[in-house]
């Protein structure tokens, strides 16, 4: 029996996933990344000697995907679970903000708001239909539960870190979604949430699935090689071009990255394209910052001032203390633009004198000496606008292109972006193209 090629565009998680149930079963596969990194927006990169990720990220007790992969892996015994607690410098203070204690104290907003809060993280821990949520645009959602200056305090913050402008504009079943999978991850109602890491981050989850991928003879990766175009015939996907001409055939395609990138490699207009071709992406841009010393004791420090701006802190070596650091910390200020921000276009050198001086204000023994090194990532199409209604706009994995398959971060809906939904949709894609490979093609 002849094996198929399958052809994965991009060794992002999603790709690496969707490669390894490939090769279980019984396909040929070849990945082709334009970047020298694995892992897209979990690559790590080397800081003083060490792998350490471009962007943070941390793990949910509900992240049932990917923690049964990291198992699946044999990397079980790298993952560990912490408290890991949380802050808002709000009115020129640091306010904990960790357990109902804490929210009794969180003076800056009313006390009815600061219950009305309690209750609706309560209430969206419990409920599991969202359909309705879908309907509705988060920011008036939250303010009628919850109160204008809660609003304002908490959840504004975290809307503005994810979704930049359009922060507004996001539905009630994203944040409903957050909400949820954020408190499912806390093991009482008084306890700090916990969150789930691997020793040295994805690096180890990356090196994990490339490590079982990368020995079997079935299998191909082209580094540093950018797809420019799919080669479609009649209404078939034939292969794939890369930017030097070559032609490579495939009885599959699977792009998995960025819609917006992806519309810009198939020469084909319909409905389908057309509506993937409605949904709005931003962009992230991210300064990792190797520290001294501790910032604050938080892991996450939401950050509402208007003379600071960007939204938040994320001190990941407050989950995960990194021992092979030698004693530095690890600092991230996400912010998330388009690109007619002026701060996507920001050099990296004006960005850094503008977060150093931001930081010094929020804690002002913070000192230019305390940072070892500092870098700034940045990724087009970071994450896809979930507008109200979103749950009519998310494509599915076929396209109207036969043997054509797609995975995008719009997927995840109503659910954020995660490595744990990046398994998902890289096994249940790989179902779907094995499914369609043998019935269509009945050679395998
Ligand atoms: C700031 C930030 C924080 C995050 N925090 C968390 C967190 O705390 N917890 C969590 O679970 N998740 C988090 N995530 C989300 C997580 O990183 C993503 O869900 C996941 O990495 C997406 O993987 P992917 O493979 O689907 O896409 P990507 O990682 O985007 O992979 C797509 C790949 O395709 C490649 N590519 C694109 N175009 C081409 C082309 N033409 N030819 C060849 N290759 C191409 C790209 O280089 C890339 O490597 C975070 C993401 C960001 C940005």
């Amino acid at each position: 029996m002849t094996k198929k090629t399958a052809t994965i565009i991009g060794a992002g998680i999603t790709g690496l996933t969707a490669a390894y149930g490939l090769l279980k079963n019984g396909w040929r596969v070849r990945v082709i990344e334009s970047s020298e990194l694995l892992g897209g927006l979990a690559a790590s990169v080397d800081l003083s000697g060490v792998p350490v990720e471009k962007y943070y990220h941390f793990i949910c007790r509900e992240d049932h995907e990917l923690v049964s992969f990291i198992n699946e892996l044999g990397l079980g015994d790298r993952l560990s679970w912490r408290e890991a607690s949380t802050s808002c410098f709000i009115d020129g203070r640091i306010y904990p903000f960790n357990t109902p204690f804490d929210l009794l104290n969180f003076s800056t907003v009313p006390l009815t708001q600061r219950i009305r809060f309690g209750i609706n993280v309560l209430m969206s821990q419990l409920r599991s239909d969202w359909y309705d949520l879908d309907e509705l645009p988060a920011k008036p959602w939250l303010i009628r539960n919850i109160g204008l200056k809660a609003y304002g305090a908490i959840w504004d913050p975290l809307l503005r870190i994810k979704f930049g402008k359009y922060h507004d504009q996001v539905s009630a079943a994203w944040i409903w979604h957050r909400i949820h999978r954020v408190a499912r991850s806390r093991t009482s109602m008084l306890a700090v949430n916990s969150y789930g890491f691997l020793q040295r981050g994805c690096h180890d989850l990356i090196s994990g699935i490339y490590g079982k991928i990368s020995t079997h003879t079935d299998f191909e990766l082209l580094r540093n090689a950018r797809v420019r175009k799919i080669v479609v015939d009649g209404n078939s996907a034939k292969g794939v071009e890369l930017a030097t001409g070559e032609f490579m055939a495939s009885d599959a395609i699977l792009s998995t990255c960025a819609i917006p990138g992806f519309l810009q490699l198939v020469d084909k207009k319909d409905g389908f394209f057309e509506k993937l071709a409605s949904i709005d992406y931003i962009n992230v841009v991210c300064m990792l910052m190797l520290v001294r010393k501790p910032f604050t004791e938080n892991f996450w420090l939401n950050v509402n001032d208007p003379s600071i701006s960007f939204n938040g802190v994320v001190e990941t070596t407050n989950l995960n203390p990194r021992p092979d650091l030698d004693q530095s910390k690890i600092l991230y200020i996400p912010y998330y633009t388009s690109a007619d921000d002026p701060k996507w276009r920001a050099t990296d050198e004006d960005l850094y004198d503008e977060y150093v001086t931001a930081l010094k204000r929020i804690k002002p023994s913070f000192s230019e000496d305390d940072i070892l090194e500092w870098r700034v990532f940045r990724d087009w199409n970071a994450q896809a606008v979930c507008r109200v209604g979103f749950r009519n706009v998310m494509p599915g994995f076929e396209t109207t292109v036969s043997n054509l398959f797609i995975t995008d971060s719009s997927q995840y809906y109503p659910e954020d972006r995660t490595l744990s939904a990046s398994v998902r949709l890289g096994r249940q894609v790989t179902e779907l193209i094995d499914s369609k490979g043998q019935t269509c093609n009945g050679s395998m």
